[in-house]
């Protein structure tokens, strides 16, 4: 604007006469991060950030304190320090205003430098790492950004140490800088982990868009080639649901960290998962799962999301009743996905099914805490679980997925097969997708139009109170039933969880409405002895197969060292009432509706 001539400014007012908002749609000065790795080693990126200041004498800053898709406060700014400024190569004062703000005096520059550390070193999908070989870096807990929330540009440079070799994420590259990106937006930086290092890669193609599996922390066992064919069939998959792939690339981000855990982002994902992951069948049938959940979250929650979610305030918490749908859904489509890609059979689906509706169903807070108030309250218990949390709340992640199997059924049986969950969610994506969002009461109708039936007194039994599920319907259109229980189960069953600590064994939770919590066990108990013979600390389940439903025993165990006698009557084994196998009797109609359902 300096060199602007009277001219040029003269038509520029004009301009925005005539067409109020003109000027506003300059973009904002954008933001700009270099990264550094002087001592990767000692787990430091070292952040220099400059910041436009519009002329104020100071400007504020601050650090996110939550991530969303993982809902908790994390006070990530406890791992940021030595905050200093400079402008025109002058200090300028720094002067923390709350936990994660701070305020720069400007001296009236345009611009001002802000250096700071972050340490990184926590393997989480929510945090980050930074070791010898490689960084892995969040937007939330790395970048400090302008309180006045102006939306503006960020861009973000990496400067790699020597021995790294490359840049992995999602962020829209800047053309002829190496290893510089921008995002349009705060949000959008946020949205994108960056891993730095160097990392095994591989690409595919699909509807024209550019799909990279990166592999990074120790990938030497990881199959790379069996896992990108895989993560293909998977896209694949999904797009058959939801219509359109709407991200301009996507990055599968794994860390091969021998540790768990997803998080989803817009046009990337970040997972961790174990070295072993490709060689043994299970763990790998659990990663095909979490990257279709993670990959299909780029529909659900990023592009159709619950209307509360977004536009973000990263310093407080944003409560949300419909995550039963954003992370339920997902959980459902996952297991949906893998099978109908092929990467799974008809009966490891059921299986997969038979163990949501076990955790919902063998979970006593289901009776205390409908699944909209699980997501509202998630920023205390889900992300905080203790050893009372199952009795007190249920979990929307399995919940949710059985509420979906459940409405699928009902959508297929109402429309007599014509429509499905498939297109409620592909018409919600068009209805509410992008910034718009979804209220319950809009989703219930959308879900009810396209059913052709009132659905809203399911979803207010599912999905708001705390009343049992129904599964005679789903079970009745799809010939399935839950698996007989074994006539000769009449096992005594004592109820506490326990775990062996160096020969100890310890009561670690107890369930409602279980022998062990009525007889008057606690958390933490050491058990020692039934009926004065000790009781090994891997030798109880043994144990109980002496005694039968009813028996009355004597527990004696030892409370804050002091030795206690416990008088339990034994409950019986409930089994696993809750596996879904084919009726022997299906007819061929329940057949090919299965067919229609999960592929052949
Ligand atoms: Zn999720």
């Amino acid at each position: 604007m300096l060199r602007t001539t009277l001219r040029a400014l003269a038509a520029i007012l004009m301009l925005a006469l005539l067409a109020p908002g003109t000027l506003a749609a300059q973009a904002p000065d954008a933001i700009r991060y270099t990264l550094r790795f002087p001592a990767p080693h000692t787990h430091y990126v070292e952040v220099e950030a400059v910041y436009p200041t519009g002329r104020q004498p100071a400007i504020e800053i601050y650090m996110a304190v939550w991530t969303p898709g993982s809902y908790l406060v994390r006070e990530y700014e406890r791992n940021v320090e030595g905050v200093a400024a400079t402008a025109d190569g002058r200090s300028l004062a720094v002067e923390k205003s709350r936990k994660n703000r701070w305020k720069v005096t400007t001296g009236g520059a345009t611009s001002v430098t802000v250096r700071y550390r972050v340490y990184s070193r926590e393997m989480t999908v929510r945090n980050n790492w930074v070791e010898s070989g490689f960084a892995m870096l969040n937007g939330a807990p790395t970048f400090l950004t302008l309180v006045d929330r102006t939306p503006r540009p960020h861009e973000v440079r990496v400067e790699l140490p020597a021995a790294w070799k490359s840049v992995a994420t999602a962020l829209m590259p800047i053309a002829g800088t190496p290893n510089a990106y921008r995002a349009e937006d705060f949000d959008t930086l946020v949205d994108s982990p960056i891993i730095a290092g160097s990392p095994v890669t591989r690409e595919f193609t699909v509807a024209g868009k550019k799909h990279v599996l990166v592999l990074e922390g120790d990938p030497s066992l990881f199959d790379a080639d069996k896992a990108v064919a895989d993560v293909e069939k998977i896209v694949q998959a999904s797009g058959k649901v939801m219509g359109d792939y709407a991200y301009p690339h996507y990055y599968f981000l794994n860390m091969v960290v021998d540790t768990g855990g997803g998080l989803e982002h817009k046009n990337s994902f970040l997972t961790m998962s174990s070295r072993f992951t490709t060689r043994n069948r299970r763990s790998y049938d659990g990663w095909l799962s979490l990257v279709a959940h993670e990959y299909f979250h780029n529909w659900n929650v990023k592009r159709l999301r619950p209307v509360e979610l977004g536009p973000f305030d990263y310093e407080t918490e944003n409560y949300v009743k419909m995550l039963w749908v954003a992370e339920g859904f997902t959980d459902y489509y996952a297991d949906v996905l893998v099978r109908r890609a092929n990467l799974s059979s008809a009966e490891e689906y059921l299986d997969a099914l038979s163990g949501q509706i076990e955790s919902v169903q063998t979970r006593p807070g289901r009776l205390v805490t409908p699944v909209n108030m699980a997501s509202y309250d998630t920023w205390i218990k889900q992300y905080r679980p203790d050893e009372n949390t199952a009795n007190t709340t249920i979990d929307y992640y399995p919940k949710g997925a059985v509420i979906a199997f459940l409405l699928d059924a009902k959508i297929r049986k109402a429309t007599n097969g014509t429509r499905t969950l498939d297109d409620g969610m592909k018409i919600a994506m068009q209805r509410f997708g992008g910034p718009k969002g979804y209220s319950p009461e809009q989703f219930y109708d959308l879900m009810s139009e396209v059913a052709g039936v009132n659905l809203k007194p399911f979803f207010a039994q599912a999905a708001e109170s705390t009343d049992e599920l129904d599964y005679t319907e789903a079970l009745d259109y799809f010939g399935l039933r839950f698996r007989p229980a074994d006539p000769a189960t009449s096992r005594a069953f004592l109820g506490a969880i326990t775990r062996n600590d160096s020969g100890r064994l310890i009561v670690t939770g107890l369930r409602r409405g279980t022998a062990a919590i009525d007889g008057g066990l606690n958390v933490d108990d050491e058990i020692l002895a039934i009926d004065d013979v000790r009781v090994r600390a891997d030798g109880l389940a043994a144990r109980l197969e002496q005694y039968k439903a009813g028996d009355k025993v004597q527990l004696l165990v030892a409370r804050r060292d002091r030795l206690t006698r416990l008088d339990v009557t034994l409950g019986s084994d409930p089994g696993r009432p809750w596996r879904l196998e084919p009726r022997t009797d299906a007819t061929a109609e329940q057949k090919a509706r299965v067919i229609q359902w999960l592929g052949q």
